[in-house]
């Protein structure tokens, strides 16, 4: 292979740019070409593929979101829009692609592979949720963020003795929303890998203010139950003055962590070195601190993400 194109596609996470900047660098290294496909699947659809040059990624690895954009583009489900991609691709002689994103992104990169055009998925987004991969970037990121905003609501919940519920980010993985409990040291925690009521976390509250908590946080996965709905429910039974907050996109921004740098660094020389030993289709993670790569159709079909049991259990036993 001589040339190779890079995109982020999906939700942007913490960590994409130095991921993109390692592609760039060791694509360079080793006498490759590399291209900037701007706006992921929407920008390669569109044609919008730009050289990119070493200089292209000076001063991007503290940066957070993407320097190529992102975008959702539901229409590269269709195989005809694939296509042309594909064509876009070819006119600029472009071997083979580097797809850094979620699983949706994934899905993309693997019906790319299906149609018989080499792909390397990079798993990126705070979430966590990719199988074949311990580690998502970003992740670490949005931990930190999280967790310092918790910080900031127990000052306040602790001064006024309130009961704090907030919305973490995380799709259906109860990663982010788990370690934020537990680093938060969160009194509740809701995630979707576990079973959910809004009687059940209200009458365990209800336990904790018997047990004489004054003031409590409880840590809640997206997608579970509408927050400000519960609190009030909280406020009604429980007589304590009761606060949601949704911290929303806050989390997915912000200057990428030394671990999320370092990761997205290695996950990107490593999908490098494998297009240059002739893979293609794969996905690349860590695993037991090494990189690790596996089938990415296999990876999205097959693969299932671990759960932390050790954290969950953790998040009771710390009550
Ligand atoms: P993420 O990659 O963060 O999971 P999305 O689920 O929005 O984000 O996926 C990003 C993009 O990947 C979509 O906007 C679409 O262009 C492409 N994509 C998602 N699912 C498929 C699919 N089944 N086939 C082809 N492309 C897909």
């Amino acid at each position: 292979i001589k040339k190779i194109g890079v995109l982020t596609s999906g939700g942007d996470a913490p960590g994409m740019n130095a991921a993109i900047r390692a592609v760039v660098r060791e694509g360079l290294h080793n006498g490759l070409e590399v291209y900037g496909i701007y706006d992921g699947y929407a920008g390669l659809h569109a044609n919008n593929i730009k050289k990119l040059e070493r200089d292209s990624v000076s001063d991007v690895i503290n940066h957070g979101g993407t320097f190529l954009g992102s975008a959702r583009f539901p229409e590269f489900k269709e195989e005809s829009v694939r296509r042309e991609a594909i064509k876009n691709l070819n006119e600029h002689g472009i071997d083979a692609l580097v797809v850094i994103g979620g699983d949706g992104s994934y899905m993309g990169a693997s019906k790319l592979t299906e149609m018989g055009y080499p792909c390397i998925g990079i798993p990126g987004t705070i979430d966590n949720d990719i199988p074949g991969t311990t580690y998502t970037i970003g992740f670490d990121t949005a931990l930190t963020t999280v967790v310092e905003a918790v910080d900031r609501l127990r000052d306040t919940s602790a001064s006024h003795k309130r009961i704090s519920i907030v919305e973490i980010m995380g799709r259906y993985c109860g990663d982010l929303t788990l370690g934020a409990a537990v680093a938060g040291g969160m009194e509740f925690v809701a995630v979707p890998e576990m079973e959910y009521s809004d009687e059940a976390l209200i009458n365990e509250i209800q336990a904790g203010i018997t047990k004489g908590k004054t003031h409590m946080l409880v840590a809640v996965c997206e997608h579970m139950t509408n927050i400000s709905s519960l609190a009030k429910k909280v406020e009604e039974v429980t007589g304590r003055e009761t606060r949601a907050t949704v911290l929303g996109h806050v989390q997915r921004g912000g200057a990428p962590t030394p671990q999320d740098r370092i990761i997205a660094t290695r996950m990107g020389s490593y999908a490098v070195k494998l297009l240059l030993q002739g893979e293609g289709g794969r996905c690349v993670g860590l695993m037991n601190s090494q990189m690790v790569h596996h089938d990415i159709i296999d990876c999205i079909n097959n693969m299932k993400r671990p759960f932390s049991d050790e954290l969950w259990d953790l998040s009771f036993s710390m009550f």
